[in-house]
């Protein structure tokens, strides 16, 4: 069976035209699948004959809500998806003053280890589809009614680690019959896989880079991302920096604050150093704990403090709002909630 909605336009054109049909049903199926989001029943303009023969070499692979979670603090809502094979992931809708953010998976799981994150616990289950990225927003904006208005690569998995299904997702969900969404509005956050860092910024895409960094040096770094064993610090930042050469995107950082681990004022001082003189900007992470791991996040004074240090040298840094801190918010956690649930 075919993902036919994985498929570019033009690996559609030829597909179509494999079937025996006239280009311009690859048009409007792309239209069905991607601007409207429904099954072969529902593509109204296209003979019944051809319908079912979609159906007979092809599969979509949407995903369905199997819970959701919404904050009575702010209207985030949090989404528990079900994947075609009966794995999980996780989206999280944001509401900000700019628009509507949807944080989305690319992986069912992990494996990249990170010591405090929770979508890595189980190791990496699969890739996701490009279609599997794309139903996540559909599902999201059907749900709530409200249209997605940007995109961040931040949920469950490593982007950079499912490289070929992303880019393709990131072509599929910019594209103007589609999705419609631009690269602008569009932020991939990696924990640092240098290579593909390159290869994505040949691309010349107009994406954001969020680089997970968490520590300024390679001994801490090491300590809570096995990562770190393969790229130093100093290769990421030049990657970075290259990132930022090629396509005119500022970088921006996420660095957790972790009690007692990440948030001192000495490596607040050694990551200003470091970062001095880039036009980075640094999200600031209290870590949200996870009841497998016993890091705690930072006090607000720690974080306050990180900022003034970083603004000495002149690095801007912000904090960052925690949304839906009611429900589960941090990476993995509500699929971890409802997997015990099934076990038990
Ligand atoms: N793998 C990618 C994207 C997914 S993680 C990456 O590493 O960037 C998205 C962000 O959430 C990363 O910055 C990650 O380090 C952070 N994160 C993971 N667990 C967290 C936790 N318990 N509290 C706060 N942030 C967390």
């Amino acid at each position: 069976m075919t993902d036919i909605k994985s498929m570019l336009p033009e690996e559609l054109s030829a597909f179509v035209a494999e079937l025996g049909q006239p280009k311009y049903r690859a048009d409007q199926i792309f239209k069905w699948l991607h601007a409207v989001g429904t099954d072969f029943d529902g593509m109204t303009d296209l003979p019944k004959a051809f319908r079912d023969k979609l159906g007979e070499n092809c599969f979509i692979p949407d995903v369905t809500v199997a819970a959701k979670q919404v904050s009575k603090i702010d209207g985030t809502v949090k989404y528990l998806f079900k994947l075609y094979d009966g794995e999980y992931i996780e989206s999280v809708f944001m509401r900000y003053h700019h628009g509507n953010t949807l944080c989305i998976s690319t992986q069912a799981g992990c494996r990249m280890g990170c010591k405090f994150c929770a979508s890595t616990l189980n190791g990496l289950k699969r890739n996701l589809l490009p279609a599997e990225m794309i139903s996540q927003i559909q599902d999201a904006q059907k749900d709530t009614g409200e249209r997605v208005t940007g995109v961040v690569l931040m949920g469950m998995g490593e982007p950079l680690d499912n490289y070929d299904n992303v880019l393709k997702f990131l072509r599929l969900v910019n594209h103007p019959k589609g999705l419609n969404i631009g690269h602008r509005h569009i932020s991939l956050s990696t924990c640092g896989l240098v290579d593909n860092i390159r290869r994505l910024a040949e691309e010349k895409m107009q994406i954001t880079l969020s680089v997970s960094l968490h520590a300024p040096n390679d001994e801490l770094r090491k300590s809570i991302m096995p990562i770190a064993n393969k790229y130093t610090v100093s290769q990421l930042l030049e990657a970075c920096r290259d990132y930022e050469k090629i396509t005119g995107r500022r970088t921006s950082f996420e660095y957790a604050l972790i009690s007692g681990v990440t948030d001192t004022k000495e490596l607040a001082t050694e990551l200003g150093k470091k970062l001095k003189g880039s036009l980075c900007h640094v999200n600031l992470i209290p870590i949200n704990e996870i009841k497998e791991r016993s890091y705690v996040g930072a006090s607000r004074a720690a974080a306050d403090a990180f900022v003034k240090v970083l603004s000495t040298f002149g690095i801007t840094a912000t904090v960052r709002r925690k949304l839906g801190s009611d429900i589960s918010a941090a990476c993995g956690q509500l699929r971890d909630e409802h997997e015990s649930l099934v076990e038990q």
